[in-house]
């Protein structure tokens, strides 16, 4: 099979390999981000009780039905300072917003709508029963549920839980991450290049996205072009949640726990310095797929390390090319590190026109790095690069989709549908 997979089948192949890993309690103050295990219900109502919606006066509102009501104040109701007395008929209790309302009061009279004189209150107008009062309840009755399971905690969220008493919640545990780029041309960021050289920017493309996508870096390294080191740093990486666990002798912990993913960019391909593939067999991690019928990012590699009474670690080798890389991360490596905290592994798919005719021969799914349009006829997809080449990594910048051109298309004419792949 010359083409490779269909990256349909690819990524299902990928999925088929998670199990979502178990949860953990997290404070409220960490949980931006982090996706819930189980239903949450509010252990009290919202409001939890009567309270003033104005500041103004507490009162009866048969009080203040015909001729000119005068009230007399006894007393007041503040904020977290409930009123020490009840409203009798005839009386009125100066509120403040969100304050409780006293017994034997059942509206409240906003004070730009009353004048105050001599210890009492006149209302300029009557007022209705329940008027300016929040109901205990209104928002959320006790034992409601408030947030589903799988849900991605976003700041309303927090708000919610936060409005509710909770102060720390079970949420699904972050995929541990390591990240290898490989390729003795790689200088990392800040030094100067030699003839030959580039600056590795795969680790740090990836290591943005695996965090973009929830999951916690546990590890960044390079590998040089050589077979024995490339073995030994993929093996250290491999294990290296199992070494930092072992090292603070935890006997609670499960010991026998790898990384839950590794990735390595570059060096998985068919040259005579890529020594990746090789590596990985010799430390028995077990090829799912290589080569996806796809383009960029051909020469993908996935497989599984399985341990025995231990979590697996997932192996995605990625193109080194680094639009390859950030692409065949967000069509394989994205979707299992959702799934592993259950979310659902897609991140959004939708449909777009596209604004100009693409052509190129069948064979290959393509994805078109695309910023999209809203107009009045839906979205429009447009190139953010002329050139799609693997190596214009600035055709990344901007690009908030990838446009789907299927494997047997030749030319697909501006203004037709297509799917599109949501990156955000
Ligand atoms: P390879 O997959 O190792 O054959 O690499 C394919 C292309 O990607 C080559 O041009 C490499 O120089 C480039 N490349 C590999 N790794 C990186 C990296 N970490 N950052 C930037 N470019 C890379
Ligand atoms: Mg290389």
């Amino acid at each position: 099979m010359s083409g490779g997979l269909a990256p349909e089948a690819a990524r299902e192949l990928v999925l088929a390999e998670v199990a979502p890993l178990g949860g953990e309690p997290v404070r409220l103050e960490d949980c931006l981000g982090r996706v819930t295990v189980a239903e949450t219900r509010s252990p009290i109502s919202l409001q939890p009780f009567d309270n003033s919606a104005m500041d103004g006066y507490a009162l009866r509102a048969a009080d203040t039905e015909g001729g000119r009501p005068r009230l007399r104040l006894v007393g007041e109701s503040r904020a977290g300072h409930p009123a020490a007395v009840a409203v009798e008929e005839g009386e009125a209790i100066w509120i403040s917003t969100g304050a409780m309302v006293p017994q034997g009061a059942d509206a409240v009279a906003p004070v730009e709508e009353t004048s105050e004189e001599d210890g009492h209150v006149l209302p300029s107008r009557p007022v209705r029963a329940g008027e300016n009062i929040r109901r205990a309840g209104e928002d959320v009755e006790a034992e409601q549920v408030l947030l589903p399971a799988g849900q991605q905690l976003r700041a309303a969220a927090v708000a919610v839980l936060a409005a509710a008493g909770i102060a720390e919640i079970e949420c699904a545990q972050r995929p541990k991450v390591a990240i290898l780029g490989s390729g003795d041309e790689l200088i990392p960021p800040g030094e100067p290049l030699a003839p030959g050289q580039i600056h590795d920017s795969n680790t740090y493309a990836l290591s943005a996205l695996v965090r973009e996508a929830g999951a916690e870096v546990a590890q960044v390294d390079r590998l040089s072009d050589d077979a024995d080191a490339t073995r030994r740093t993929i093996s250290a990486a491999l294990n290296s949640e199992l070494h930092q666990i072992l090292a603070v002798k935890e006997p609670e912990f499960d010991a026998v726990r790898g990384v839950d993913v590794l990735i390595v960019a570059g060096g998985v391909s068919v040259g005579r310095h890529d020594h990746v593939k090789g590596a990985l067999a010799d430390l028995g991690v077990e090829e799912r797929f290589w080569r996806v019928a796809m383009r960029p990012g051909g020469p993908t590699w996935f497989g599984v390390l399985r341990r025995d009474g231990g979590r697996p670690t997932l192996v995605f080798g990625l193109p080194g090319n680094p639009v390859s890389a950030m692409i065949t991360f967000h069509l394989f490596a994205r979707p299992a590190l959702r799934a592993l905290t259950g979310l659902d592994p897609d991140a959004g798919r939708t449909q777009a026109t596209l604004a100009t005719t693409y052509r190129k021969k069948p064979g290959k799914a393509h994805y078109l790095r695309c910023r999209l349009e809203l107009t009045d006829r839906g979205r429009r997809a447009h190139l953010t690069r002329e050139r799609q080449g693997s190596h214009v990594l600035t055709s990344m910048l901007g690009a908030d989709a990838l446009a789907l051109i299927p494997a047997d298309a030749e030319e697909i004419a501006a203004g037709e549908q297509v799917e599109v792949a949501l990156l955000g």
